[in-house]
């Protein structure tokens, strides 16, 4: 493709940065939600704004498009009335900032927004949760994050912390969380949680959900017990979300999601039996669409466009 085709192909072009806890992925995305650029995925580098700024870069001058803004999605919170970062405990380099204090780029506007919320706003608008105004969004991995969108509008909390459902307490007498809790949600249905509890119940170190899921896959009875505990905690959150909320969707996206096949039977069993009726009527359960580009192309979508 030449240039100027490649310039009409990501025309309205919009960066969208996903700051993970050790990783960074970025790409170039068009309003429709299409990559037009490599999704860039990188570890962390400790002076993170200069990598982010090298990152839109290397991808400007590669694609030779024109980017109107920039979304990034940071794991913590985002103050709703100013826009402002609050707590990142992973990134502290980013806590308290202003988006206007953040240069990627000659003019480039920034916005901020949390990374679940991002996730949650990339399967809505592009992926698993297209055309329903009422979503939640389960996204499983190192932690579980969460979003919620209630007719059309994402909610935030007074101060950027709502639909924290990784730290929903399913035992409150499980396992203490680094939240100062103990039994959330993420201590047993996060990745980590479920390569953790498969490395103590077989004694064999495991470095995430991946090999227990390929371990379950191969017939391995521990493995399989692993997802389905998961599975039912995640299902009992989602159906005390889908009380609350009232969703025509649950998205489970994350890198949990690449064991849907594990995790769909006894998740979809467990939100039968933990949903009311009629809340239960129409509800879908569903895997991301975006895989790990989910933040990424949420986080573009709620770019600044002009
Ligand atoms: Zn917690």
């Amino acid at each position: 493709m030449s240039v100027p085709e490649r310039a009409r192909a990501g025309a309205g072009a919009r960066l969208g940065v996903d700051v993970g806890g050790t990783s960074v992925r970025a790409a170039l995305v068009d309003p429709t939600g299409v990559l037009v650029s490599p999704l860039v995925d990188a570890p962390r580098s400790p002076d993170l704004i200069s990598q982010l700024s090298s990152i839109y870069h290397d991808l400007t001058d590669s694609q030779s498009v024109v980017v109107a803004g920039a979304g990034l999605a940071v794991p913590g919170s985002v103050d709703p009335a100013t826009g402002r970062i609050g707590s990142v405990p992973t990134a502290p380099a980013l806590q308290g900032l202003d988006p206007a204090d953040i240069r990627l780029g000659p003019g480039l506007p920034i916005r901020v927004c949390n990374d679940a919320n991002a996730a949650t706003i990339g399967e809505w608008t592009h992926g698993a949760a297209v055309g329903a105004r009422h979503v939640v969004g389960l996204f499983a991995g190192t932690g579980v994050g969460c979003g919620v969108v209630i007719d059309g509008v994402l909610l935030t909390g007074s101060r950027g912390l709502a639909a924290e459902a990784g730290h929903l307490v399913v035992d409150p007498d499980g396992p203490p969380c680094p939240c100062g809790g103990q039994g959330c949600l993420e201590q047993f249905a996060s990745g980590t949680a479920v390569a953790r509890w498969y490395g103590e119940a077989t004694g064999r170190s495991v470095p995430g959900a991946a090999e227990v899921a390929r371990a379950a896959r191969g017939g391995d009875p521990t493995a399989r017990q692993a997802f389905e505990r998961a599975a039912r905690l995640l299902g009992v959150a989602a159906a005390g979300l889908a009380n609350l909320f009232n969703p025509e969707v649950i998205v489970l996206g994350g890198g949990m999601a690449a064991a849907w096949d594990l995790l769909e039977a006894d998740l979809t069993r467990a939100v039968a039996r933990h949903t009311m009726p009629l809340t239960a009527r129409g509800l879908r359960l569903a895997p991301g669409r975006l895989g790990r580009a989910a933040g990424v192309v949420g986080a573009a979508a709620s770019a600044p466009a002009d």
